[in-house]
């Protein structure tokens, strides 16, 4: 599985089209956890860097899309890792997997079905519920930025140390320039631009994206020119 590293000490693996970052610091963190499959990427990339799977401590989830909550399943049976999430990414036993309403009929997720547990995270799957505002360890301090619109539980990761910036779905890559999430598979568009102009005020250089390449240069730039088209 192809893997990069975005600067030194964040490597980014690329695994069915989806991104997992592992922040290689003392300790190592995940952000996101991809599809289920993902495991063996993530512990190739780890012994690749003489670490043990042991190290991760913690596991940042971006928002509930199942591309993002896959591997954690698998992740949870090997070793034990604190799983930090927002609030709203918890969903109850009697409700519908998190999906805009044409994803979720297409999905037809039966309720008591085993493989519901690949497209919720259930109370038991967060450590820890975020609300935005929190100040995490990772990178120098690692911002959680409440972003919704995507999904209402997307969250974004700002390291001001290292300039840095994770963003999930709340944007995507195409070539040269970003875009809004594609609308069939957020829950709110007018919130997802309004999340992203939020995000084009702070300070940082590199992006890191749920899908596609990072940017690593002059990120605030590209940010800022998507915050100005209409959504
Ligand atoms: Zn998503």
């Amino acid at each position: 599985m192809p893997t990069i590293e975005v600067v030194p000490g964040v490597h980014q693996l690329m695994f069915a089209g989806v991104n997992i970052a592992l922040i290689a610091e003392e300790e190592l963190t995940l952000v996101d956890t991809g599809v289920p499959g993902s495991l063996p990427g993530i512990l190739s990339l780890i012994r690749r860097l003489g670490r043990s799977v042991e190290e991760i401590s913690t596991v940042i989830i971006t928002h509930n899309h199942f591309d993002h909550i896959g591997g954690l399943p698998e992740l949870r049976r090997l070793t034990d890792v604190k799983v930090f999430a927002h609030e709203a990414a918890l969903v109850g036993p009697q409700a519908e997997v998190p999906y805009p309403q044409g994803i979720r009929r297409l999905l037809r997720v039966p309720f008591l079905s085993p493989i519901r547990r690949r497209f919720v995270l259930e109370s038991g799957d967060i450590d820890v519920q975020l609300a935005g505002g929190e100040m995490l360890r990772p990178l120098g301090g690692l911002q959680v930025i409440h972003t919704p619109g995507h999904t209402p539980c997307s969250i974004c990761l700002y390291s001001p140390e290292r300039k840095m910036l994770f963003v999930g779905d709340a944007m995507q890559r195409r070539r040269r320039k970003l875009q809004f999430p594609a609308k069939i598979v957020s829950t709110d568009l007018a919130q997802a631009v309004e999340s992203v102009r939020k995000l084009a005020e702070l300070d940082f250089e590199v992006l890191v994206l749920g899908h596609g390449r990072p940017v690593t240069r002059g990120a605030r730039a590209w940010v800022q020119a998507l915050g100005h088209t209409e959504g």
